[in-house]
C-alpha cells in the first residue's frame, strides 16, 4: 500500500473553513485507498499565544493568561460548533477543549506564583495547541466516514531532554512508530498525529523547536518508509523569496534538498531546517503544497537538482542579528584563538550562523542572534582576558542591527562572476556589504548587510533570480 504523510501547518487549520479544506484533502487521498498519516500543527497563532501567556504569568501578570484561555476556547469551540454535526461528538470535543484549557489556566497560575517559567514548563504549556487541533481534525474525518484516531506524539516521538528544541532518538522512535502507527494503517485508519511535540524516556513533554511540525512529518516519513511526504501550507510552494516581502516571488517547481536546506537554514520559514535530513537519507519524495489550492503542483524537493548553470534560484533573509568581531594585531602569532573563540560561543549555547574573514586578517567575525550578543561578548572578554592585557587582542565588540541576505542556487557553484553580479546589483542600489561568506554546501552566498537595507537588498538580488 502507498503510504503518504500529509502535514498541515497552522494556517491550514487556522479557521473552520481551513479545517474543512484540510479534512477534504485527507479524505480524498484516503478514499483512493492510500495509507495516510496526518501530522497537524496548532491553529495559527495558538503556539504564540500560549507562549506569551506563560511568559506574562511568569512576569506576574494575572490577567493576560485568563484572556488567552477565553480566546483559545472561543477559537476551538467555534470550529467544533461550525463543523461537527453530531451532538455527542461535539460534547466530547468541547469537554476535551475545556480540560486542556483548564489545565493550562492552572499551570499559568502556578507559574505566576513561582515567578518563573522554565523551558520544561514551557513545553508542557505549549504542547496542547497541537493536541487540540489533532482531536478536532480526527473527529472531522470520522464525521466524513473515514476511520481516524488522534495520536499524541508523546507516544511516538522519543527525544532527549533538550526542552524547547529536543532531538529525537531515532531507534526508539522508529520502534514506537511501528507499534503505534503501523497497526492503525493496517486497519485502514488515518492517524492524526500532533506535530511539534515529543516526550523523553521519563515521559516528560518536549517540543522540537518552533516550526517543528515539519520535522515530525519527516521523522514519520522516515520511520514508516513512506512513499511521499506532503507539507501543506498557505503558499503555493517554496518560492523565489518570501512572498510577504517580495511581491514578485514565484513558485520554484523543483529544488534540491541542499538548496532548500540552505533556504530553510537562512530563514525561509516555509520548511523547518531539520526536516530535510530524515527524508533525504531515504530519498523519500517531499512536496510543499498549498492547502487552499491543492490542485497546483507545488514544489517538489529532489535529491539532486538539474543544474541550471550560474543561476540564483531564491533569496532569503534572517533578521535581528549581530556581528561579533575579535580583533587585534597580535592575534596572528597566537595559536588557537579561533578555536577558543568558538568554544566560548558554544559554552554560551549560541549557534553561529555565519563566519567570515573580514577585510583584515587580524580579526575573526561571526554572526549570531542579537539577543545572545551581550552574553557572548562578555564570555569572550573573560576567555581572552590575558590576550587583552597583553594587547594581542585589541577589542571584542558586537555590531547590532544587521541581517544576512542569502542567495541560493546549486548552479552558483563554481560559476565565475556570480559574486560580481550580486555585488554589482547591490552597488547600483548603493547598498553596502559588510561581510560575505560562501555556504558550506556551496550552493549559497551570504551577505551581511545593514538592517535598514534588508528589504531593498532582497528585492535587488531577487531580480537576479532565474528559474
Ligand atoms: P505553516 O504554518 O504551514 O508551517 P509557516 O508560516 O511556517 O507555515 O511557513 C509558510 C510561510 O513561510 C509563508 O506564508 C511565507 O510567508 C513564508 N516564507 C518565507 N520564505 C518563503 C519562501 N522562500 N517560500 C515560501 N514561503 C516562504
Ligand atoms: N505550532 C508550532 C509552532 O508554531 C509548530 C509548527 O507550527 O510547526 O511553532
Ligand atoms: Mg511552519
Amino acid at each position: 500500500m502507498t503510504t503518504l504523510i500529509m502535514k498541515f501547518g497552522g494556517t491550514s487549520v487556522g479557521s473552520p473553513a481551513a479545517f474543512r479544506q484540510a479534512a477534504d484533502i485527507v479524505s480524498g487521498q484516503a478514499r483512493k485507498g492510500k495509507g495516510v498519516v496526518v501530522v497537524v500543527s496548532a491553529m495559527s497563532g495558538v503556539t504564540d499565544s500560549l507562549t506569551h501567556a506563560v511568559l506574562t504569568a511568569a512576569a506576574g501578570d494575572g490577567d493576560r493568561y485568563l484572556d488567552t484561555c477565553i480566546e483559545l476556547r472561543r477559537r476551538h469551540v467555534e470550529v467544533v460548533e461550525e463543523l461537527i454535526r453530531e451532538q455527542q461528538l461535539r460534547a466530547a470535543l468541547t469537554t476535551a477543549i475545556d480540560d486542556e484549557i483548564d489545565e493550562f489556566r492552572e499551570l499559568c497560575a502556578s507559574v505566576r506564583v513561582l515567578g518563573e517559567a522554565t523551558s520544561r514548563v514551557m513545553d508542557v504549556a505549549v504542547a496542547r495547541g497541537e493536541r487540540l487541533s489533532a482531536r478536532v481534525l480526527a473527529s472531522l474525518l470520522r464525521q466524513e466516514q473515514i476511520r481516524s484516531e488522534a495520536v499524541d506524539a508523546r507516544e511516538v516521538i522519543f527525544t532527549d531532554a533538550t526542552f524547547q528544541n529536543a532531538n529525537p532518538i531515532a531507534e526508539v522512535t522508529r520502534e514506537r512508530i511501528g507499534s503505534r502507527l503501523t497497526p492503525l494503517l493496517a486497519a485502514d485508519a488515518v492517524p492524526v498525529v500532533t506535530g511539534f511535540i515529543g516526550a523523553t524516556a521519563d515521559g516528560e513533554t518536549t517540543t522540537l523547536g518552533r516550526g517543528g511540525s515539519d520535522y515530525t512529518a519527516a521523522i514519520l516519513g522516515d520511520g514508516l518508509d513512506a512513499d511521499a511526504v506532503w507539507i501543506f501550507t498557505d503558499v503555493d510552494g517554496v518560492m523565489t523569496a518570501d512572498p510577504s516581502t517580495v511581491p514578485g516571488a514565484r513558485v520554484i517547481p523543483v529544488i534540491s534538498y541542499a538548496e532548500v536546506g540552505e533556504l530553510a537554514y537562512f530563514g525561509a520559514k516555509v520548511l523547518h531546517p531539520r526536516t530535510i535530513r530524515p527524508v533525504i537519507e531515504r530519498e523519500i519524495p517531499l512536496w510543499v503544497k498549498n492547502t487552499f489550492a491543492p490542485h497546483l503542483p507545488g514544489t517538489r524537493i529532489v535529491r539532486q537538482s538539474e543544474n541550471t548553470h550560474g543561476t540564483v534560484k531564491a533569496v532569503t533573509v534572517i533578521k535581528d542579528l549581530s556581528m561579533v568581531t575579535v580583533a587585534g594585531r597580535g592575534m596572528i602569532g597566537v595559536p588557537g584563538i579561533a578555536g577558543r573563540t568558538f568554544d566560548a560561543v558554544a559554552r554560551e549555547k549560541t549557534s553561529v550562523l555565519m563566519i567570515s574573514q573580514a577585510s583584515s586578517e587580524q580579526s575573526i567575525c561571526f554572526v549570531i542572534p542579537t539577543q545572545r550578543a551581550d552574553a557572548v561578548v562578555r564570555t569572550l572578554e573573560e576567555e581572552m582576558a590575558r590576550e587583552i592585557v597583553r594587547r594581542d587582542i585589541d577589542r571584542i565588540w558586537a555590531m547590532n542591527d544587521i541581517v544576512i541576505v542569502t542567495a541560493v542556487g546549486a548552479g552558483m557553484r563554481g560559476t565565475p562572476g556570480i559574486s560580481a553580479r550580486l555585488f554589482g546589483a547591490l552597488g547600483r542600489a548603493e547598498i553596502n556589504v559588510i561581510a560575505i561568506a560562501q555556504g558550506s554546501s556551496e550552493c549559497s552566498t551570504s551577505l551581511v548587510i545593514d538592517a535598514v537595507d534588508a528589504t531593498a537588498a532582497v528585492r535587488c538580488i531577487h531580480k537576479e533570480v532565474i528559474l
